[in-house]
């Protein structure tokens, strides 16, 4: 049997999903989100004002919302994460409008109540999961482990307390 060909040929399907997502350089620029008004200025997305002319398109975190496809998710539980659970997700929202105000495809996509001690956060990009995973670690200590997919294209974050 050729394993090199079938490789070859989990790669290709791979890389192709993986580009729907991508993140740069594939937009002319000016480029602005009709869903999220992010631009595409300069190599990279920003909240900056879009010109009137800007070419249009929607961006790689709308169209994961729009696909439910998330690359992030973050498991917190437990029973203190019970008790302290609106605390905790406050904390949780507060870590994504800094990290979604500096970068647009940086976001939550949603928070679902798992069961009355646990929550499963998705997101659009890696780097808030893990910022997030970080954060609560940091301020509740716990147990905190990540682990990412795919390439580093995917995370998977659990925090326990
Ligand atoms: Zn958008």
């Amino acid at each position: 049997m050729d394993k090199g060909q079938y490789g070859r040929r989990d790669r290709l399907v791979k890389e192709k999903r993986h580009d729907t997502y991508r993140e740069y350089g594939k937009w002319p620029e000016p480029t602005v989100c009709t869903k999220c008004n992010a631009l595409f200025l300069g190599g990279r997305w920003s909240w900056k004002k879009p010109p009137a002319d800007a070419n249009r398109t929607t961006c790689p975190a709308c169209q994961r919302v729009a696909d439910n496809y998330p690359a992030g998710y973050v498991e917190l539980k437990g029973p203190f994460f019970r008790i302290h659970k609106e605390e905790i997700l406050n904390l949780v929202r507060n870590e994504e409008k800094l990290e979604k105000g500096e970068h647009p495809l940086e976001r939550i996509m949603a928070i679902v109540e798992e069961d009355e001690d646990a929550v499963i956060i998705t997101t659009t990009g890696i780097h808030v999961a893990r910022r997030i995973g970080e954060a609560v670690a940091k301020s509740y200590q716990g147990d905190f482990e990540f682990r990412y997919g795919d390439g580093e294209k995917s995370i998977r974050v659990f925090w326990t307390r």
